[in-house]
């Protein structure tokens, strides 16, 4: 009998243990787009435009191989078991899928196919260790990401990755399925027009972005990764969310040449935040939409239509802010570093909740992934397991100062401000009147004056969070 592959968050051809399952004998891939199950959670729009090309270049990869993908749209609850009935499949292979939707989603799955007969095969891969493999002295998850970090340090070398198929034995779908372009995946307007420049998704633009980074980028991790103007971080956050890498890959790929010391280890180091952030989504579904302190609850947050939109529109009047907030805006991704001051202002000195700056986040980012987003969100908001205490506000300038001393990223991004010089560059506001008139910028009128003035950003912060504890 045939297989059907079900390809979700796993988008590659090598190192693909549901496809290595899968492949061996005659076998269906297909994508589903199931926004149902997902409700809430389903694929923001910058994440819809990655999928697209993705799929595009993993459909041309599965054909020339001899499968072609079947493309469907619906509640995969019914459209699998459907089509392995149509098929007559015994099995259907897919690649474990961490959410907290979509392992209820791959439940119900695994009911409906049994039922009649047939059975779902989930397959590690997305993560270097799973889950339920991992547990502190008490025999609990682990909370904290240092001790986390240790013990998977501690597993040593993850299991070579396999190799990417070279035939498939495909199978004539029993229906047509749809055109990439039914899908509706790209935006309607163009704001996704400089995507392009910056992106190859797919995995052979994976694998591409991937040796580059470890010929051009990698040895200087340590300090580049924190300057946001120049290009020193990876830029795989996307390829791994649509699992177009796997993380056993990037590790094979980087160890090699490094000790737990230097840019490489730096390096393995953040994939582990990734793993840590999957950790906690499985043992505390509830990340995405509730604080993990209980506390946090009842913080008084104040919700301000109009401070969320500046934010969002890169118009907070503090300039590394405004230069993330537009990165994200044109490119569909920003700096780790500015993602934390970003985030920062937003619920500290704006008191807006973290929620509205993970949803926009969500809808945003082309790497958008539940998990990460989520788990970031509440480290920057305090209210996380392993979170920076909430006391510490960030001081976007001088974090800009620190980061972006030359001004090479505001500069880039928030062109207006472009004539001023580096000692005022991330606080214009501060600016002689001359200064401001020399470099052609009317404070008000060609940048916003700040949201909220620095000083009282920061006093309203930390009443807010006295307010918290009085109520405790
Ligand atoms: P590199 O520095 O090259 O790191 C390599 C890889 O390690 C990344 O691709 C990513 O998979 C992982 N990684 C690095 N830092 C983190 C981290 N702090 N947490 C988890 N994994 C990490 N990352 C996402 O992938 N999706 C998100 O939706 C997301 N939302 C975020 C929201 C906020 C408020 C913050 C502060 C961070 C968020 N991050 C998110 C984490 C981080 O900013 C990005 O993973 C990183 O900027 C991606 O760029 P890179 O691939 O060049 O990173």
């Amino acid at each position: 009998a045939p297989t059907l592959l079900w390809l979700r968050q796993d988008l590659r051809l090598a190192d693909n243990p549901a496809l290595h399952a899968a492949g061996a004998g005659r076998v269906l891939p297909v994508f589903v787009l199931d926004d149902a199950a997902a409700g809430r959670w389903a694929t923001g729009a910058a994440a819809r435009w990655w999928l697209h090309h993705s799929l595009a270049r993993l459909g041309a990869a599965l054909a020339e191989r001899g499968a072609p993908l079947l493309l469907l749209r619906g509640d995969a609850r019914r459209v699998i078991p459907a089509l392995a009935a149509r098929t007559g499949a015994a099995a259907v292979h897919a690649g474990r899928h961490h959410a907290p939707w979509a392992r209820a989603r791959d439940a119900a799955v695994a009911g409906a196919l049994q039922a009649e007969g047939r059975r779902l095969e989930l397959h590690e891969g997305a993560l270097l260790v799973e889950p339920e493999r991992l547990r502190n002295g008490q025999g609990r998850p682990y909370a904290i990401y240092a001790p986390f970090a240790r013990a998977v340090m501690a597993l040593g070398e993850p299991a070579p990755p396999l190799p990417a198929p070279r035939r498939l034995n495909g199978i004539k779908p029993p229906e047509a399925g749809l055109k990439l372009d039914e899908l509706g995946l790209l935006p309607r307007r163009a704001w996704a027009a400089a995507f392009p420049d910056f992106w190859t998704p797919g995995e052979a633009g994976a694998q591409a972005r991937l040796r580059g980074f470890l010929e051009d980028a990698a040895g200087d991790y340590d300090r580049g990764r924190d300057i946001p103007g120049e290009d020193g971080t990876s830029r795989l956050s996307p390829h791994l969310h649509w699992g177009e890498l796997s993380p056993r890959q990037v590790w094979h790929a980087a160890a090699p040449h490094s000790g737990p010391q230097g840019g490489r280890g730096t390096f393995l180091r953040e994939i582990l935040w990734r793993e840590f952030s999957h950790h906690l989504l499985w043992h505390r579904p509830e990340l995405p939409e509730q604080p993990l302190r209980r506390t946090y609850a009842s913080f008084p947050y104040q919700p301000d239509r109009a401070l969320l939109r500046a934010w969002q529109r890169g118009r907070t009047g503090y300039p590394i802010v405004d230069a993330g907030m537009r990165q994200l805006w044109r490119h569909g991704w920003m700096h780790n570093r500015v993602r934390m001051i970003a985030a920062s202002l937003l619920v500290k000195q704006l008191l807006q909740p973290w929620w509205d700056g993970a949803a926009w986040f969500w809808d945003t980012l082309v790497d958008a992934d539940l998990a990460n987003n989520s788990a970031n969100w509440q480290w920057v908001a305090g209210c996380g397991t392993d979170a920076t205490p909430y006391f510490r506000i960030f001081n976007p300038v001088l974090q800009g100062r620190k980061f972006d001393s030359g001004g090479a990223y505001v500069r880039a991004f928030v062109p207006e401000l472009a004539r001023l010089p580096d000692r005022w560059l991330h606080e214009p506001w501060s600016a002689p009147a001359p200064v401001l008139r020399e470099a052609g910028v009317v404070l008000g009128r060609d940048y916003p004056a700040p949201a909220v003035a620095p000083e009282s950003g920061r006093a309203r912060a930390l009443a807010a969070l006295r307010g918290m504890k009085a109520a405790e």
